[in-house]
């Protein structure tokens, strides 16, 4: 018995594919973002050090500077009062940038994220640098506020800025840049570790999508797509080629045996009085016939022929390399097969059913198979003419 073909009916992308697909998706666009800001954090933070760094190092110049000025003041090596307006200018100016440093809302600011390492250098402890700083600056006010006759090499202010300076204020300042260094090292380090991570989860996922979705997903769309075509090719009741996919297959053969100069012959069969069988037995018992005709035919067959349903109790069979006395005697013995095959009617009787068969060769003139298909056709009216259930060839 020829069973139906089977036909997936289940769409290829389901619900949950889509779902998984669209969810891989947003993670990779989720993950691609998060890569952009952190690319940002890491351009901001590297900014944000230099600019601190570089602020820093201005402390320290102003530093250097407010002490050169207050030896020039002393040792009278360069104008007083101008000396001292440089003085109060250079303080309020270590100030102000000492003031953004330490508390500024914006960047450079060394506190930035606040680091424990930062804060002890700056705030811990008798000696920490805002105190010494704040002392410097003090002594520096001071110092601008003293009468000229006062200001000489022995002043305590200057020995006082002095030994700030260079031994508070220089070491201090080169630990905290030495310190902000490091926790911006360490931070960029983190942020760049972390993009690896989220590289490497895009890759594994991106990685997993291919093996795990798109594959799958491309066996089953390849499955539906050749179910398809099966299904677009195969007459739904008998499984036998329909008649647009017989033909196509029959004008392809039958091109290609031309060229190869080999016989070619061509079976037109119609079952008989099939209109009685339907009217006696119901059209249940006469699809049953169609598949035990069927199933007969196929077992008379060599691998190689083609069959089609060209159309109710109508087909054909084209058999390629074959002579004119192989064709009759397959003919024949599907006539003898089709005519002794029992079929069990829908109240269980059994009846029996023949078949007409016309035989055609191709000729070397038929431009196309549809010349031996007209010619086994009139053969077969002939065998229908002749009392049905035989084979005509001519
Ligand atoms: P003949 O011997 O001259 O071929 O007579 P016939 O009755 O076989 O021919 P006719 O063309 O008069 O009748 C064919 C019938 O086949 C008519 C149609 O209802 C029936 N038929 C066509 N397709 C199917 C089918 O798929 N199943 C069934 N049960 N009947 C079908
Ligand atoms: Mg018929
Ligand atoms: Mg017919």
């Amino acid at each position: 018995m020829v069973q139906q073909p089977a036909v997936s009916t289940s769409t290829p992308i389901s619900q949950r594919t889509t779902a998984i697909y669209v969810t891989a998706l947003l993670v990779i666009a989720s993950l691609s973002i998060a890569s952009h800001l952190l690319t940002n954090a890491i351009i901001q933070r590297q900014a944000a050090t230099a600019g601190t760094v570089n602020m820093a190092g201005r402390q320290r110049m102003l530093s250097q500077r407010v002490f050169r000025i207050a030896l020039q003041m002393a040792d009278g090596s360069a104008d007083f009062v101008q000396a001292r307006i440089e003085l109060i200018d250079a303080a309020a100016q270590m100030e102000r940038e000492r003031e953004q440093l330490l508390h500024g809302s914006v960047s450079p600011r060394i506190l930035a994220p606040a680091s424990p390492r930062l804060k002890t250098i700056y705030f811990d402890g008798p000696e920490s640098l805002e105190k010494m700083g704040t002392q410097f600056l003090n002594h520096a006010k001071h110092l601008a506020a003293t009468p000229r006759k006062d200001v000489t090499l022995q002043n305590a202010e200057i020995a006082e800025i002095g030994v700030l300076q260079r031994q508070k204020l220089l070491p201090g300042l080169e630990a905290a840049v030495a310190a902000y260094q490091k926790d911006s090292e360490e931070a960029i380090e983190h942020l760049r570790n972390t993009m690896l991570v989220m590289l490497l989860l895009m890759l594994l996922l991106l990685l997993s999508e291919a093996l795990f979705l798109y594959r799958p997903l491309f066996q089953k769309l390849k499955l539906s797509y050749s179910g398809l075509i099966t299904a677009a090719r195969t007459d739904p009741l008998t499984g036998s080629l329909n008649r647009r996919a017989f033909l196509e297959d029959c004008s392809n053969l039958f091109l290609r045996s031309k060229r190869s100069g080999a016989s070619t012959c061509m079976l037109a069969l119609d079952l008989d009085h099939f209109k009685s069988i339907n009217d006696t037995w119901g059209h249940a018992t006469g699809d049953r016939v169609i598949l035990e005709f069927v199933a007969a035919v196929l077992g008379c067959l060599r691998s190689y022929d083609r069959m089609g349903r060209l159309g109710g109790e109508e087909f054909s069979i084209l058999l390629p390399n074959t002579v004119p006395e192989t064709a009759l005697s397959i003919a024949e013995a599907i006539r003898s097969a089709a005519a002794q095959t029992p079929v069990t009617t829908e109240t269980g009787e059994q009846i029996y059913f023949s078949v007409s068969i016309g035989v055609a060769v191709a000729m070397p003139g038929d431009g196309d198979i549809f010349a031996v298909l007209a010619r086994a056709d009139r053969n077969l009216y002939a065998a229908k003419e002749r009392g049905r259930n035989r084979v005509a060839s001519i």
